[in-house]
């Protein structure tokens, strides 16, 4: 052998003492007997489990078979002769019938517990048992059920009591909210308005500070006497305001005084003047021509029971006559209510009553004056009751002692509403203005 070659021959030498390579074994073999021992004797080589097929050294193979490998069949160990796969126990425990097991009706009351195949027959047989244990358990619940529903209703009730005195509260809470809004602002106004003051203030300081470094000492003295004199020349001129004043009280009680007078005066003047107008509308032969005007809207107001009676001014029969008046009522009076136009004559207290004589028997025409120019006017006549106390003295009555006149006399039934406003051939109402006339028959009076 060539030296060259030796180091070719010293690696695949038959001959050379080699160790196994595999993990864990110790063993020193020749190169020629290690393919040997590797494959088939080494008890270090790695073999699949004829099972499980995982690969495990054969040393630890035959130990996990016994013991561990999933797959390997083993007998039940609760010895009901199965034979079951290792991996399998756990689910076999649920099933095999040689298992300690409660009834499934445990938890309604059954207290039965045996092996699964007697319980399963009990379970079977029991039937009626069952029954009962879950319809009082059933009972139980619908107990508890009701007083569930009661609390809950409480609880509803409380909840709305809550959620009232909560909507209570927020109706107290909110004006008070509001009132708080309010001092807010008012304080707020008194802040700026308390700053605006101490702004001023030190204006005034800063103003004052300047006049005094201007007048200097000698400067206020002079000042001073000037005041001084213009002091005086004040008090002097408020002594003499004083007096004014003096004066002044005295010219007012005069002017009061005047004022009085006057209004008095004003009165009688007016008091004058009404007796004037009277005067001047009098009449003193016995007739009166009255003008009632807005006939439609004072008629209307007699309808409503307003302003029922209208009076004539006073006439007299003459200058030392009986002192008399017209009544009209527009929409009717007594009997000619809402249909005619009513018409009476009154007696009134006179300044010559005493001299006149009583009872009054002069007799009376009453006329509604035609206003078309063809003179059909409507007239009635009465001759005066002696028996009637409408035309006794004015007073004389005890009832009517204190009455400035007597009841009236005349016509309730006048005139139609019909014959005075829609006349044949006459004109009673023109410009919505009536005429009465009143004449009085003076003959047989003796004219004082
Ligand atoms: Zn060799
Ligand atoms: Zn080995
Ligand atoms: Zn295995
Ligand atoms: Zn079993
Ligand atoms: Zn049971």
């Amino acid at each position: 052998m060539t030296l060259c070659r030796l180091q070719d021959h010293l690696q695949a030498c038959q001959f050379e003492s080699l160790r196994c390579s595999n993990a864990g074994c110790s063993e020193i073999l020749l190169r020629k007997d290690l393919q040997e021992h590797l494959r088939i004797s080494c008890s270090y080589r790695m073999e699949p489990c004829h099972y499980c097929k995982h690969p495990y050294t054969c040393c630890q193979l035959e130990e996990h078979e016994r013991y561990t490998c999933p797959e390997v069949e083993i007998k039940c160990p609760n010895k009901c002769s199965q034979m079951i796969k290792r991996c399998m126990l756990e689910d076999h425990a649920d099933q095999c019938p040689e298992v300690q097991t409660d009834c499934v009706y445990k938890k309604y009351g059954c207290s039965v517990r045996e092996r699964r195949a007697q319980v399963q027959v009990h379970e079977k047989t029991a039937l009626n048992h069952h029954i009962l244990l879950v319809l009082g358990s059933n009972t139980k619940l619908e107990t508890l059920m009701e007083i569930l529903q009661q609390e809950v209703l409480l609880r509803h009730k409380e909840l709305q009591e809550r959620s009232r005195q909560v909507s209570g509260l927020e109706e107290v809470v909110r004006p008070l909210a509001q009132q708080v809004s309010r001092c807010d602002n008012t304080l707020s106004a008194v802040q700026r308005s308390l700053e605006d003051q101490r702004d001023h203030i030190s204006s005034v300081q800063l103003q004052l500070e300047e006049l005094s470094s201007v007048f200097g000492p000698g400067v206020a003295r002079e000042e001073l006497g000037q005041i001084r004199a213009s002091l005086d020349a004040l008090r002097q001129q408020v002594s003499v305001t004083e007096g004014l004043k003096d004066h002044l009280g005295e010219l007012k009680e005069t002017y009061m005084r005047h004022s009085r007078l006057l209004s008095i005066h004003t009165a009688q003047l007016e008091c004058n003047e009404e007796h004037f107008r009277e005067l001047e509308s009098t009449s003193y032969d016995g007739k009166l021509i009255w003008k009632l005007r807005d006939y439609r809207k004072r008629k209307e107001a007699g309808a409503r029971g307003q302003g029922l009676c209208l009076s004539s001014a006073p006439f007299h029969t003459g200058r030392s006559g009986y002192k008399m008046a017209a009544r009209a009522y527009l929409n009717g009076d007594g009997a000619g209510r809402d249909t005619h136009l009513s018409l009476y004559v009154v007696l009134m207290r006179g300044d010559f009553d005493p001299l006149l004589p009583w009872p009054f028997r002069q007799p009376v025409s009453l006329s509604v004056l035609d206003q078309s120019g063809t003179n059909n006017h409507l007239t009635m006549s009465f001759k005066p009751d002696p028996e009637n106390t409408s035309f006794h003295r004015p007073g004389s009555a005890a009832a009517t002692a204190s009455a400035p006149t007597n009841v009236a006399s005349g016509f309730q039934c006048f005139a139609s509403h019909a014959q005075l406003e829609t006349p044949k051939n006459a004109i009673y109402v023109r410009d919505d203005t009536l005429f009465v006339k009143v004449k009085v028959d003076t003959s047989g009076l003796e004219d004082l």
